[in-house]
């Protein structure tokens, strides 16, 4: 009988090559379209594979990571001195070779609080940077618990694998960073009266994620299909970095603290107290009180938090890390060959006006963008080499712009 593909019926002549099945023949082409068909149905495994493109470092002392971090955040310190610590500790740990005395050291995950735009995954994906491993930053709040729309608690590992180039080996050692980890917070801090599903059900999911388990990953992301092949990643050595506003936490420290002042120094522990930054005394048990479930607290034994930024951190935000704003516009001013420059005053303005629209260092961006505006549009097609930004020009362009929304 005459060879012929089973599927467009070219003959073995026509065709490259023709391979044989049990009842019938493929060609070459038939195969390739196949695949195009497979790769477009995300149907494909992707082939795990060492990349090649996140390269083990020695670790960097704590010192040195505090001394690079500030380059890029403003204050922060004490985050910045527990990251440094815990980062190094955790990248020591997975150096360390069998232990002749039984010691295995723990992993130290981490938990930044601090309200938003506040700097936690600046701080995260500094660290990353300065590590060179794949790092993911997921919300905690598209999590739900298997069975519900939503994402699976393990869809993080596939986003983790698809950064790492689905390098398996450097994705185990990669960083992810879980945000908004207060919304999965229980609304009651008493189990027995309401079970709540979307909270803790998925505080529960994350746990052995945490902790270090071997999950099965379906490669494109997405929800587990029975007829998936999976990759399997282990998680024993992924560092988990979770952070959260934890609005409303203030008042669980005070109450706290309100409680341990009865006693004979309790004047003088209410007076030391400083008011103004509430944040600075939280402990793991605030974080129990405000909804998380204490094995989750176990798992996240490194505790942080950040302070509000006040006029001075924004101030400084705007002209001071590495890649401040104001200089990201100097660049892209000097790409034209016109040199940018600030006054303070337009600097102490465009502050101002971050601290009145209560939006922290994220508003200052929107607001440098809105004053640069025309500039951007009109001084490239002139023939100036200077361009001052003045108190006055930033009054009259905010104001230009304000108007602008008013009357859209
Ligand atoms: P969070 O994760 O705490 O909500 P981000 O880290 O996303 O906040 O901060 C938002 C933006 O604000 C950052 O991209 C950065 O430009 C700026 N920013 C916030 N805090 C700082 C800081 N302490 N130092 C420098 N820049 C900061």
């Amino acid at each position: 009988m005459k060879k012929v593909c089973s599927f467009c019926g070219k003959t073995e002549a026509e065709a490259n090559v023709l391979m044989t099945g049990i009842s019938g023949y493929i060609c070459d082409s038939c195969v390739q379209q196949a695949y195009r068909i497979l790769d477009e149905a995300g149907a494909l495994m992707p082939e795990v594979k060492s990349s090649g493109k996140f390269k083990i470092k020695k670790v960097p002392k704590p010192k040195e990571i505090k001394a690079y971090l500030d380059e890029y955040i403003i204050g922060q310190d004490e985050a910045k001195r527990y990251l440094s610590v815990a980062v190094y500790n955790h990248y020591k740990r997975l150096q360390q070779p069998e232990d002749p005395d039984g010691v295995e050291i723990e992993k130290s995950n981490i938990v930044m609080v601090g309200s938003t735009g506040t700097g936690k995954t600046l701080l995260a994906r500094t660290i990353a940077r300065l590590l060179d491993v794949p790092f993911t930053i997921v919300d905690a709040t598209v999590f739900t618990e298997a069975g519900y729309v939503g994402e699976d608690v393990e869809s993080i590992l596939s986003r983790l694998l698809q950064v790492a180039d689905y390098d398996l080996e450097a994705a185990q050692r990669g960083i992810v960073f879980i945000d908004e980890i207060d919304k999965i917070a229980r609304k009651s801090d008493n189990p027995s009266i309401t079970r709540d599903v979307s909270g803790e059900g998925v505080q529960q999911g994350l746990l052995k994620l945490l902790e270090g388990t071997m999950v099965n990953v379906p490669p494109k992301g997405g929800r587990k299909h029975p007829d998936q092949d999976y990759i399997h990643v282990d998680t024993h050595n992924i560092l988990f970095i979770c952070g959260g506003a934890f609005d409303g936490i203030e008042r669980k420290i005070a109450q706290r603290l309100n409680t341990h002042v009865v006693g004979f120094n309790s004047v003088r522990n209410v007076r030391g107290i400083d008011k103004g930054n509430m944040m600075k005394y939280i402990l793991p048990q605030d974080l129990k009180s405000f909804g998380l479930i204490p094995e989750i607290i176990g798992r996240l034994p490194v505790l942080t938090y950040l302070s509000p930024l006040d006029r001075t951190a924004l101030r400084n935000i705007l002209s001071e890390p590495k890649n401040s704003i104001i200089k990201q516009y100097v660049k892209l001013f000097e790409m034209d060959g016109i040199k940018l420059t600030f006054t303070d005053e337009a600097l102490d303005m465009i502050v101002d006006k971050a601290v009145e629209y209560k939006l922290g260092a994220r508003g200052l961006r929107s607001i440098v963008e809105s004053v640069m505006n025309d500039a951007m549009f009109e001084e490239p097609s002139t023939r100036s080499r200077k361009f001052n930004v003045t108190g006055d020009y930033v009054k009259r362009q905010l104001d230009k712009s304000f108007l602008d929304k008013m009357n859209a």
